[in-house]
């Protein structure tokens, strides 16, 4: 174990990329700590629990601090915080003890030696004896004072801090490393590490560094506050940034208080934490607990659960949604992360699980942030098992059967089988009877859900079977109530195409399209058998909703379920298909002006062609009429000097909709 510490500590300390998550070095330290107390005579002065952090990297002047840089203990629970501040309060013989608590800053320990007021040497924690001389490189953080503002500054006063990558930058950082096509940093931390211990200042200077005080090494001349909170508030003076989210609390409540706020505030602030520190105020009271080897008895780490861990991914799963949309799900080993103990994360869609190249069977690192859904950000790809399997999106659901399709220039793989697919069937339902389609009145999402649930409706035809004995076993359901949905049902067997056509569920074709459609093809068969063409004469429809169309009406169970609600009776006027002769607008010129509320100018455009007019650009005697919007131009104007009727937008719309029955 102490072989495997070592190896993690110059890991991460040295070449600034670890290998393992921290919560799993978390683990096996503790666990090292626990085997070294129960079996004292095993202690060795070289174990790392006796030691700090790692020696400097070569290539850098080194710098022995003269007040020691120690680490801190951890804490993972209450029970923890609670035991550190029992200890507190009985080794100064207290009832109850102020702390001082601020943000744990997840980046690296600097020190920073001003001398009358300048800085002349900064330096990493290193070993916590001996760190590394990186002067040239803090100099370019611009968080850092060169200079202290007082007339009279102390001879020495060294000041302690960390250095770190606020999240904003991180993720340009980032950004740019990919647009390079260099390699991407695992956190803010080992992107801050690696830019401040560049033997080139240059390179530091190009990487965005911020800075934040919380305590004093060796002093002269400088009267030191009594306390930690007072400390905070003299460097603020001295114009160094603190935070400030810290606080002052009383006793362990006080302590677990602080941990419950800065939970919820952590994934707003602009930086990284992993924890809150929490600091015995007084400083005489620190003196008196002293320190034990690598850290002090007066301050606790209180660290919050991990967000990213390292699983295997088992297998992928296919999810299908409510709206048909097939998500790649991978089945984890389970795995504890973000407080909670993960089976399952999404990999999003096909593209993303391609770009990061996870197969089934790699270890790959998970994360779970705050409540967001747990995600598998990486695989170990130097680790992948020579077993490991890429991931093929089914052809098929696997929930019914029908035909995956994926539309041109989405990532989203969707199932086809909208109308029959049980995955979608409450969604279908809902979208069926609501209000502009088939107009159920009283089918809503509750009693959706009863219904599909009990079994009782499985498509939208099984609905026009229910018999008032079936309704009676739903919970809550009264006579009344059954007589007035069947009623619903019946009234909604005369409709219109339009509506009929709407209610399928088509993706792409709303309400519009569907009515688009309803005009064109005048009845239900001639739009059945369009095929990609014939639909693209259609207004408004392009290749990508043709395709919807196709795709939708192709799948064998959608054809089904459609038969069967026509066998039961839903019908709609028919009318035969629109030809030219039936255009109420053939041969009469049209000039648009201003804005229109529901028609864009090319939508409007579109439906004057289709109802055989033309849109001309002026205005002339020849102009049938004008079409006048919010705010029209000169057009207006010259059409009312030659005497051209004017129509306002609904004028236009009652014109192009003269001969439909449905509108
Ligand atoms: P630490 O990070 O747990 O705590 C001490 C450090 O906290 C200080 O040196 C300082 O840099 C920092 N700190 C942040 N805010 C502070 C504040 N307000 N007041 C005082 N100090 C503050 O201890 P450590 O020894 O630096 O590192 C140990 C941790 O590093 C481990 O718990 C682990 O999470 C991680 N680690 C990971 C690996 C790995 O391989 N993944 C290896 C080594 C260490």
């Amino acid at each position: 174990m102490r072989a495997a510490i070592d190896l993690y500590n110059y890991q991460y300390y040295v070449l600034d990329a670890p290998t393992v998550p921290d919560a799993e070095y978390d683990r096996l330290f503790q666990e090292l700590q626990e085997l070294e107390t129960a079996h004292p005579e095993l202690r060795t002065s070289e174990s790392p629990t006796q030691r700090v952090g790692s020696t400097p990297r070569e290539g850098f002047k080194e710098v022995r601090h003269p007040v020691p840089m120690l680490s801190l203990n951890n804490g993972f629970s209450e029970e923890d915080v609670l035991h550190f501040d029992r200890r507190v309060r009985e080794a100064l013989d207290r009832e109850t003890v102020d702390y001082a608590c601020e943000p744990k800053f997840d980046g690296l320990a600097v020190s920073l030696l001003y001398r009358h007021g300048r800085l002349v040497e900064g330096s990493t924690r290193g070993d916590g004896e001996t760190g590394e001389d990186v002067t040239a490189n803090l100099r370019t953080i611009r968080a850092i004072p060169l200079q202290l503002p007082v007339a009279a500054p102390p001879p020495v006063l060294e000041v302690r801090g960390e250095v770190l990558m606020e999240k904003r930058d991180f993720q340009a950082l980032n950004q740019a490393q990919a647009a390079r096509g260099e390699k991407l940093f695992v956190n803010p931390r080992n992107a801050a590490a690696g830019a401040l211990r560049q033997l080139d200042p240059a390179l530091t200077a190009l990487r965005p560094l911020s800075f934040f005080a919380y305590g004093v090494g060796a002093v002269e001349d400088w009267p030191l506050p009594a306390t930690q909170g007072e400390l905070m508030e003299r460097l603020s003076q001295l114009r160094f940034p603190v935070p400030a989210e810290r606080a002052v609390v009383q006793g362990a409540t006080g302590l677990l208080g602080y941990f419950e706020r800065m939970s919820r505030m952590r994934a707003a602030l602009r930086y990284d934490i992993d924890g809150v520190v929490y600091k015995v105020n007084g400083f005489g009271q620190q003196q008196a607990l002293g320190f034990v080897s690598r850290a002090p008895r007066f301050a606790l780490a209180h660290k919050f659960p991990a967000e990213e861990a390292l699983s295997e991914i088992l297998d992928i799963d296919v999810q299908v949604g409510r709206t048909g949309a097939l998500t790649p799900v991978a089945r984890l080993k389970p795995v504890f992360v973000g407080g909670v103990t993960v089976t399952n994360a999404t990999l999003h869609n096909e593209d993303e699980i391609r770009r990061k190249d996870i197969r089934i069977g790699d270890q790959v690192w998970v994360r779970r942030a705050g409540d967001v859904i747990p995600e598998v950000v990486s695989a170990l790809l130097d680790q992948r098992p020579p077993h490991a399997r890429i991931f093929i999106m089914p052809s098929h659901c696997p929930v019914c059967g029908s035909k995956v399709v994926r539309t041109e220039g989405e990532a989203v793989s969707r199932c086809s089988g909208g109308l029959y697919c049980p995955a979608q069937r409450k969604q279908a339902l809902l979208h069926f009877a609501q209000r502009r389609a088939m107009d159920i009145d009283g089918l809503g999402e509750k009693l959706v859900d009863q219904l599909v649930d009990g079994e009782l409706v499985r498509t939208p035809p099984d609905l026009y079977g229910l018999s008032p004995q079936l309704l009676a076993g739903l919970p809550r359901m009264g006579e009344k109530s059954a007589a007035n949905l069947l009623e619903a049902i019946d009234r909604s067997r005369e409709t219109t195409l339009a509506r009929f056509i709407f209610a399928l569920g088509i993706r792409n074709v709303g309400e519009t399209t569907a009515r688009d459609l309803a005009r064109h093809f005048g009845d239900l068969p001639p739009l059945l058998s369009a095929g990609q063409d014939a639909l693209q004469q259609v207004p408004e429809v392009g290749p990508v909703v043709a395709q919807s169309i196709r795709d939708f009406l192709d799948e064998a169970h959608n054809r089904e379920v459609i038969e069967r609600l026509v066998a039961c009776g839903i019908h709609w006027p028919s009318a035969s298909p629109r030809l030219p002769s039936a255009q109420p607008l053939a041969g009469l010129t049209l000039v648009l002006t201003g804005t229109l509320a529901h028609l864009s100018r090319d939508q409007a455009r579109a439906r004057i062609e289709h109802a055989g007019g033309k849109v001309a650009g002026s205005v002339s005697k020849r102009t049938a009429y004008v079409v006048a919007g919010a705010d029209p131009g000169g057009k207006l104007q010259q059409a009312l000097e030659l005497g051209v009727p004017v129509l306002d937008e609904s004028q236009l719309l009652s014109l192009l909709n003269q001969d439909l029955s449905e509108s």
